[in-house]
């Protein structure tokens, strides 16, 4: 540094970045790989790419040998995220160890049992030793947070490859020893603000469904002191003899292989925003091996080594125990479920390993189970229970409750299962399942509790619920001889004759004895319609039959055996409540910060999905269904802002907001419109399975015999009929010809196609242009859920949005005042303003030429495409540059491009804004797009000389053919699988630069809403 004699010389920012560099070059004298090369000076944060490859060596390995298995699964905070201009070199340092492992897995490794303990024991807390949180770094307004970071993990790195491993490891295990017991509680209002903040968080990571469970559930964790011992009583000790394990096979190449590439199928799409295992490791941190050539190929071999038992015990018992953060069961405030988080490692393993063995534990597990690798299966299994006591009303129901069956489960029994039942997977089980794992707990104040588990699987490991599942299958069939046996994982239900009630029962202890698993007579059930003798079962009767999967079941009516019994009103009332909570909840956070984009987006998801379980399972009633969309409405008026008066206003036109997206409507889920088709279509999908099971010729049979259930279906399908669905009258004949998935879909899109030509001919001229330029492809994108930075829309911006594509008004006026559009010319034009009538739907404003503000709509249209298009081809993308003979001629097309077939295409851009005083002709109002057609005939004719893509879309957000066009070409390059969602991004973002400048164009005319 001394060397540079003239370094006053330079400013203050070009000095910083020289001594920046400068003292980068010094460390980075070295062998290879011995140093992190991050460009950390970059703006971009670009990183430094080695020029040649490096082969990185481990070294002091043996230090490793202090290093105590068990402090492995003692990390607290990692980050999650890492800082983009570190994922090679952390990803080079993972790598580096996963290579050595390869290694020396071979049979003739020298050392192979010491150095496979050292380098599993590095695998295992290597992300823990890297990205672990520094207890003293703070974040600083001017980025010394930054700094401090960046100087971190270049320090660790250089420990990593100087082989300093006990300085990495004293440096985390101060960090654990620090960690700061949870703060205690805060005001509402501070929860709520930091309830927005992680919401965010996972929107951005695009975690929405987890984002939409704050809302809704969130979750709620057992506290006080007594929770490690509560938590161990659910991990029941071992039997005191456990026979030695049969010895098994030797592992073919070809089923290691298979499970190699089912991993690493993984390995491609993890799941993102997931909590954190034992080591502290997070699934964001295995993505890191992407960063290498290979890198996910070779983890994937190494992770298999898990299964294979090549790696060391050790390994797989550190890697298997999970963290431990009880959540209490809904609606209760002592129960608690032990969930346990698995390292990320061998979380990714196991959906490997359950995928691969999908087909075959389907076969295993049965078709009473209906809770295994069933889409679906939870109605199916109601349905086929409604089938059988509408054909035999004097069955009794019993409802069996296992307590704790994962945890319980004898493992020499699930073994014994799986040899029989799915030999191909035993080779790959006999080697892990039985070493102990020990989970961990971090108590309110910060202290560590180890929680032993050595039988059972533990909830939360993606293997379970199949291995479960499997082990209870020889109960469902012991039982199945009695009557009829079905399950849902956990929850078994038995149906039975009256007179072998007492038997039925008798035989459920004596069944589940085998399995390790004791029967839950606090919430074990039987009804009968009849008499009923529970004999020495100690099963309780109850009077009313019990709910399956938190449901009443339809079933005849005392009196006619031919009506069901409708809906229970309390399951409505709970939905009802459930979407009540839910909408206020938004509101309060709202409140605290979350935007009115995010906050809609949101209410969207949930309100279409919440109440679908209840349209399968019941036929709703009108008033029920009706009583939801008001709901719906209320809530995404008060997420607006807008007055139920003003919506009032709409008239028909307010179905809108039930209608799709393409067909110019907001895109909320009507069960008005959809919960006959739910019911109709979900139950036609069972039937034809449900008529086999029973030994029926065919579903019409089963109909026969089940009159309350046809009935409920004749009445749907009349229903379906009336509001468009073209169904044959009668319930067998509408079965025959309505095969095929996706019926619900379709006969919604009847539905719709429906109320859109009703409002065609009921609303007025300029509502029904107003919806049909808000249609078609990609029109409705930019309300998806902001991904990318243009997306996001200020709370002005997203609400003024709305209001524009329904139709509201759009500007504030006082009673009786009279609105002056105050667009200006430009000084140099003189500066006038316009001051012509501003009518409160926008039309003049967004007509009004005076201000530049259209060019400015068209520049910022231009531009994003521009961008769009830089980002998607090889070509360099020209904005604006005109040859001499353009300019002389007046023609200048807006953007300019080379395809992949070296073609120059010319691209020229429009917003038009077509309203029912723009249109000619009656005939063009009733017809989308009249306007956009026009316009690109315009320009196609006005540049016959070029190859020219017309780019017209309406202010609305309706995009015309050129458009599509377009996005196909310049998305070719992009992945099959990638290529949908690359042009969805494509008219998002392209919307949102519209809808944004629409809003800025009145916003300038005059006051907005
Ligand atoms: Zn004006």
């Amino acid at each position: 540094m001394a060397a540079i004699s003239n370094l006053d010389v330079l400013s203050l920012p070009g000095r910083q970045r020289l001594e920046r560099a400068m003292s980068h070059a010094v460390s980075a004298f070295g062998a290879a790989g011995d140093v992190p090369h991050p460009d950390i000076a970059d703006p971009r944060h670009a990183e430094v790419q080695p020029i040649a490859a490096t082969s990185n060596n481990l070294k002091h390995l043996e230090l490793l040998d202090q290093l105590e298995w068990s402090h492995v699964s003692l990390c607290a905070g990692l980050i999650r995220d890492v800082p983009k201009h570190w994922l090679s070199s952390i990803a080079e340092a993972k790598h580096a160890v996963v290579i050595a492992i390869i290694k020396h897995r071979m049979p003739m490794a020298t050392d192979r049992t010491v150095m496979l303990d050292r380098l599993w024991k590095l695998f295992a807390c290597i992300d823990a030793l890297l990205l672990h949180k520094d207890p003293r770094s703070r974040g600083g307004k001017r980025g010394q947070g930054a700094h401090t970071l960046n100087a971190t993990i270049a320090e660790r790195l250089r420990c990593f490859w100087a082989g300093a491993w006990t300085q990495l490891w004293l440096d985390l295990e101060c960090t654990v020893g620090r960690s700061s017991p949870r703060p205690l509680a805060r005001s509402q209002e501070a929860e709520d603000k930091r309830t927005v903040k992680t919401m965010q968080h996972l929107l951005s990571h695009n975690a929405v469904s987890k984002a939409a469970a704050r809302v809704s559930e969130p979750m709620r964790f057992a506290r006080g002191a007594d929770v490690p011992s509560r938590l161990q009583e659910m991990f029941p000790p071992a039997p005191a003899v456990i026979a030695p394990q049969a010895p098994h096979d030797d592992i073919p190449e070809e089923l290691r292989q298979e499970l190699v590439a089912h991993i690493h199928n993984e390995l491609q799409s993890l799941p993102t925003m997931c909590g954190a295992g034992a080591n502290g490791s997070f699934y964001e941190h295995l993505s890191l091996h992407k960063q290498i050539h290979d890198g996910t190929a070779c983890l994937a071999e190494v992770l298999a080594d898990l299964v294979t038992g090549d790696a060391p015990e050790s390994a797989v018992k550190a890697l298997r125990s999970g963290r431990a953060h009880p959540p209490l069961k809904p609606g209760s405030d002592v129960d608690i479920r032990p969930l346990v988080a698995s390292s990320a490692q061998w979380r990714v393993t196991m959906r490997g390993w359950r995928k691969m063995f999908q087909e075959e534990t389907l076969t295993a597990v049965g078709v009473t189970q209906f809770g295994v690798a069933r889409p679906g299966g939870a109605v199916s299994m109601r349905h086929e229970l409604e089938v059988r006591i509408a054909s035999d009303p004097t069955l009794a129901l019993a409802a069996i409750d296992i307590s704790n069956m994962y945890g319980s489960m004898d493992i020499p029994h699930i073994e014994q299962e799986v040899q029989n039942r799915v030999p191909r997977m035993w080779p790959l089980l006999s080697r892990w399942f039985r070493v102990p794992r020990c989970h961990v707990h971090r108590d309110q104040e910060g202290a560590l509790h180890q929680i032993h588990a050595q039988v059972g699987v533990d909830q939360g490991c993606p293997a379970s619920s199949g291995l479960a599942c499997i082990g209870i299958a020889p109960v469902h069939e012991a039982l199945g001889e009695h009557g009829f046996v079905s399950g849902y994982q956990d929850d078994t239900y038995l149906l039975m004759k009256q007179a072998a009630i007492k038997q039925t029962l008798e035989e459920v202890a004596p069944a589940l004895a085998p399995t390790g698993c004791k029967l839950n007579l606090r919430k074990s059930v039987v009804w009968s319609p009849g008499a009923c003798d529970v004999g020495v079962s100690g099963i309780a009767r109850t009077p009313t039959m019990p709910h399956v999967l938190k449901q009443p079941l339809m079933r005849p009516t005392d009196q006619d055996i031919s009506t069901p019994v409708a809906v229970s009103p309390a399951c409505v009332d709970a939905i009802i409540n459930k979407r009540e909570t839910f909408l206020n909840r938004i509101q309060d956070l709202k409140a605290a910060g979350l935007s009115t984009q995010h906050a809609f987006c949101l209410a969207r998801t949930v309100l279409s999905g919440d109440s679908v379980y209840l349209q399968q399972c019941h036929l709703l009633g009108a008033a029920h269904a009706a009583k939801f969309d008001q709901l719906s409405v209320e809530g995404l008026l008060a997420i607006l802002e807008i007055d139920a008066d003003e919506n009032d206003s709409l008239g028909s036109s307010s179905v809108r907001w039930f209608i799709p997206w393409s067909s110019g409507g907001s895109g909320f889920n009507a069960v008005q419109h959809g919960a006959h088709a739910n019911f109709v279509s979900s139950w036609f999908k069972d039937l034809a399975g449900i008529a086999e099971r029973m030994e029926l010729a065919s579903p019409d049979a089963l109909l026969a015999q089940a009159l309350c259930i046809k009935n409920a279906l004749q009445e749907a399908v009349a229903h379906l009929n009336t509001i468009g669905a073209s169904l044959p009258s009668s319930v067998e004949q509408a079965l025959v010809e309505s095969s095929g998935s996706k019926l619900a879909s379709k006969w919604r899109s009847e539905v719709v196609t429906r109320i859109v030509r009703n409002l065609e001919s009921g609303a007025t001229n300029d509502q029904v242009v107003c919806m049909h330029e808000s249609g078609g492809r990609g029109a409705g994108s930019w309300m998806n859920f902001p991904k990318k930075p243009c997306q996001h829309m200020s709370n002005q911006e997203f609400r003024a949005s709305m209001r524009l594509r329904m139709h509201l008004n759009v500007h504030r006026k006082e009673h009786a005042e009279r609105l002056h559009c105050k667009h200006r010319a430009s000084a140099e034009r003189g500066g006038r303003i316009c001051d012509d009538n501003l009518d409160v739907k926008g039309h003049h404003a967004l007509l009004c030429k005076l201000g530049g503000h259209v060019v400015r709509r068209h520049n910022r249209g231009r531009d994003c495409l521009a961008e769009l298009i830089a980002s998607r081809v090889q070509s360099t993308v020209h904005v604006e540059q005109h040859t001499p003979e353009m300019v002389a001629d007046q023609r200048h097309p807006d953007i300019d491009f080379v395809d992949h077939q070296q073609r120059h295409v010319y691209i020229d851009i429009e917003v038009c804004t077509p309203h029912a005083r723009a249109l000619p002709g009656v005939g063009a109002l009733h017809k989308s797009g009249a306007l956009i057609e026009i316009a690109e005939g315009v320009k196609r004719r006005k540049y016959a000389h070029l190859t020219l893509i017309p780019v017209v879309c309406s202010h609305l957000g309706r995009f015309g053919k050129g458009v599509q066009t377009l996005m196909r070409l310049i998305c070719r390059d992009v992945d099959e699988d990638q290529r949908s969602i690359s042009i969805d991004e494509c008219y998002h973002s392209l919307g949102c630069a519209i809808q944004k400048a629409n809003v800025a164009l009145l916003e300038a005319a005059g006051p907005l809403l």
